[in-house]
Formats: structure tokens, C-alpha cells, sequence
């Protein structure tokens, strides 16, 4: 996924051109579509007609911004996800039988 980053640290998915943390001018960036569950909500008046997914995760991308995606799984905290857009709204989906690993330390 696409966006702004400052040199404080500061990321997000919005096009946004000064930092709202320490007002400098950001960066675009780039980072690999997948993050870290950081919590989930599972939402339980759903609003007639909504269709699927219905479920919030606040979703921490590695060295990037935290975003909220919708999903109809059930996710845990530090589940790491698969994350897509669909018509302007990010969606995660567990990363389920793949032998991935957020932190890159390398044990063999
Ligand atoms: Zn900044």
C-alpha cells in the first residue's frame, strides 16, 4: 500500500503533505500489503443491509501506518494479516498456512 511518511516516524494511508505529529513535509512510501493485528472488534449490531465483512481490525503495518480493516474473520491481537482494498475500504484476511514471519530474525 501507498502513502506519506515523515522522518519522526509518523505514518499514514492518507495523502496527507505535512505531518500532523511535528508539521514537517512527509514523504511518499510504499509498504508490503500485511501487518499485526493490534486489536479486534467484532461488531454486534450490524446495520441492515451491510454485507460482508463486519468486523474492525486495527491493523499495524511493520515499520508503517496502522490502519482499520474490515474482515469477516475472527482475529486475535498479533494475528498477522493479509491486507487489500476494495472500492476505498482496507480489508484483512488471516495469513493462514503460510509460513510467514513479521520479525525477521532468522532461525533456521
Ligand atoms: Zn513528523
Amino acid at each position: 500500500m501507498k502513502g506519506m511518511k515523515c522522518r519522526c516516524g509518523f505514518a499514514t494511508i492518507s495523502d496527507k503533505r505535512l505531518c500532523p505529529r511535528c508539521g514537517k513535509r512527509m514523504k511518499t512510501a510504499e509498504w508490503p500489503d500485511e501487518g499485526k493485528v493490534l486489536s479486534f472488534t467484532r461488531l454486534q449490531a450490524i446495520p441492515e443491509g451491510l454485507p460482508d465483512p463486519y468486523n474492525l481490525a486495527l491493523v499495524a503495518v511493520p515499520k508503517g501506518p496502522k490502519l482499520v480493516c474490515w474482515t469477516s474473520g475472527t482475529l486475535r491481537e498479533n494475528d498477522p494479516v493479509t491486507i487489500f482494498e476494495q472500492k476505498g475500504k482496507y480489508l484483512c484476511s488471516p495469513k493462514i498456512g503460510l509460513d510467514f514471519k513479521l520479525d525477521e530474525s532468522k532461525s533456521d
